[in-house]
């Protein structure tokens, strides 16, 4: 049987994993992520090791994910600078002619939902991370949904809540988007304090309800999914997804008329089934697609 290699590259850590094409886990490691001059070379050895067939990749970007972009496969303009314009998949390959597929991550972690978690039998899905920040991986009609570069829902503007103190968000690019109001750092910014060391019962709790609400609305509106999957340390807090769920039905005002929303809410905005590895898992989905279009 043949191996496949993946890799979920993250700005802290990258996680790596060699598997058998039928998914079973060959060996994994986690390494911190440096500069590409520290942290490839040990990825690259590990992939040459096991000798793998073939390579999926989901990173954090922005990337360029185009196949026939001579730079695809690489991170562009990420605030991580060193790396900025780096070619990721290019020097992963080191030159190995095997079939490979590179993917944010968090479409790597919707597309594993969609096979093997919350997702499973689903056509259309939205998967969100709301830690240090926010991003979203969307599956639209049966495939990963990419446009003309991919998208950034992170960074989706929003009404501010009335009793916000810091209605303008931390974001350095935009005036109140998503990321600036809901990821952790906003949260931590609007109590002058660390998030994580809030109770669960704190008053910002509900601003922070009432933004995922939003987003969600957004995204039903938009994308019309039929799961949306709610991922990442900021959703680890009790009590957070059904404040989330009860707020996006008040905020829906009863408009999109779908029993799926209207009466079974719970099963509809849900926690990813196989968190914290959805990412990683999707790499290797990746790779095993790469494979078989290889194929065909
Ligand atoms: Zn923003």
């Amino acid at each position: 049987m043949r191996k496949i290699g993946a890799l979920e590259a993250g700005g802290t850590k990258m996680v790596l994993a060699v598997y058998w094409e039928d998914g079973t886990e060959i060996e994994r490691i986690t390494l911190p992520t440096e500069s590409p001059k520290e942290t490839m070379p040990p990825m690259i050895a590990f992939f040459q090791k096991h000798q793998v067939d073939a390579l999926g990749v989901g990173s954090f970007g922005p990337l360029e994910l185009h196949p026939d972009a001579p730079n695809y496969g690489s991170i562009t303009s990420t605030p991580k600078l060193k790396w900025k314009d780096y070619p990721l998949l290019k020097e992963l390959l080191g030159g190995r002619n095997i079939p490979a597929k590179i993917d944010t991550d968090v479409n790597a972690a919707v597309l594993a939902e969609v096979e093997l978690g919350a997702a499973r039998g689903c056509r259309n899905a939205v998967y969100v991370t709301i830690g240090t920040g926010i991003g979203g991986g969307v599956y639209a009609d049966g495939q990963l949904l990419h446009g003309l570069v991919h998208p950034e829902l992170g960074h989706m503007l929003l009404r501010p809540h009335p009793a916000d103190p810091n209605p303008r968000g931390v974001c350095p690019y935009h005036d109140g988007c998503l990321e600036g109001l809901a990821a952790g750092p906003a949260i931590g910014a609007r109590v002058n304090g660390d998030a994580r060391d809030l109770p669960d019962d704190h008053p910002t709790f509900a601003i922070e309800a009432h933004y995922l609400a939003q987003m969600c609305v957004n995204l039903i509106l938009t994308l019309s999914p039929e799961k949306i999957i709610l991922g990442g340390g900021v959703l680890g807090r009790q009590g957070l997804l059904p404040m989330v769920r009860k707020e996006t039905l008040r905020l829906l005002g009863g408009y999109v008329q779908a029993a799926a929303i209207t009466e079974n809410i719970d099963s509809y905005i849900v926690a990813p089934a196989l968190f914290p590895v959805s990412g990683l898992a999707g790499s290797y989905l990746l790779g095993k697609q790469a494979l078989e279009e290889a194929k065909a």
